[in-house]
């Protein structure tokens, strides 16, 4: 890793995505802290940079196309080719809702949002940079209702996911959430999601201009985590999780390119 370029973090104010900025501060690597909220992202910041790390925070909300916006325009005028992680962090959870709302806003920020993102940044990042999506077990296709596997494995341009809730339809009578086994059935917009999500770096890692420039794509699973979002039952603390998003930067291997791995291991998704 080259110490001079900066790592970017969606949702680095709290939970796995503050614990990711912690671990990279650690190793002396310069942070670009984004959130919604920018008093709690100063206030992270303030911490983190304690031990003379650079960390800048700059404000992004990852479901609006606009903020995606102007914050690729920032970044062109004070950090173009400056970049050389991205870690789509951030992200939502609804339990149990299985309704129109919950299914456009959870594709929005968790499918949409990383793609615009890592699309609007690519021509601003270092040649050779790493851009890391935070997804989830969850988002396996074994949690999804045969229907919605066929629409994610139907999904061949990148475009489409854009608006991915266009390109794949809310089905009201889809047997998601009944039908789909363990976890998944408790939160299965998110598990459409995060399958979406894993599929948009596979076509990412594939397309030519990313390739042209040297930039690898990878999904990841932190774990269930102890954040408000895994809540205080998980079996790994948010730190552990950071370990997993962050193995892959730390032990590149070429072979990861458009997979998903959870602890720096391939998996099957
Ligand atoms: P938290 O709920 O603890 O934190 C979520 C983070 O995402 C917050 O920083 C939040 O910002 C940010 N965020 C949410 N919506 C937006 C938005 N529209 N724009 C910008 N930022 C936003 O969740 P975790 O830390 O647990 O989760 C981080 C990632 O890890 C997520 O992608 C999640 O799906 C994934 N994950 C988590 C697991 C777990 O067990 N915890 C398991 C598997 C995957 P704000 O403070 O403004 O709300």
């Amino acid at each position: 890793s080259n110490h001079n370029l900066y790592a970017l973090v969606t949702g680095g104010n709290r939970g796995i995505g503050l614990e990711v900025c912690k671990q990279l501060v650690e190793r002396k690597k310069p942070v670009i802290l984004t959130c919604r909220n920018l008093e709690a992202g100063k206030a992270a910041a303030a911490e983190l940079s304690k031990n003379g790390t650079d960390v800048r925070v700059l404000s992004l909300d990852t479901g609006s196309a606009a903020s995606i916006n102007e914050l690729a325009q920032h970044i062109k005028s004070e950090y173009d080719q400056k970049i050389d992680l991205l870690v789509n962090n951030a992200g939502i959870l609804v339990r149990a809702a299985w309704d129109k709302p919950t299914y456009d806003t959870t594709l929005a920020v968790n499918t949409a949002g990383p793609v615009l993102l890592s699309q609007s940044l690519l021509p601003l990042l270092a040649p050779g940079a790493l851009i890391i999506n935070v997804s989830s077990g969850l988002g396996k296709l074994a949690n999804l209702s045969p229907d919605y596997v066929e629409a994610v494995a139907a999904m061949s341009s990148i475009d489409a996911f854009k608006e991915p809730a266009a390109a794949v339809p809310f089905n009201a009578d889809s047997s998601m959430g009944s039908a789909a086994p363990g976890a998944g059935g408790m939160c299965p917009t998110y598990c459409v999601a995060k399958a979406l999500l894993n599929k948009a770096g596979q076509l990412l890692a594939a397309d030519d201009v990313f390739k042209q420039r040297g930039v690898s794509v990878v999904a990841v699973c932190p774990g269930w985590c102890r954040t408000d979002m895994g809540g205080e039952g998980a079996d790994r603390s948010g730190a552990e999780g950071a370990a997993s998003v962050l193995a892959p930067w730390l032990k590149w291997d070429s072979s990861m390119n458009g997979g998903f791995s959870r602890d720096g291991e391939p998996q099957e998704w």
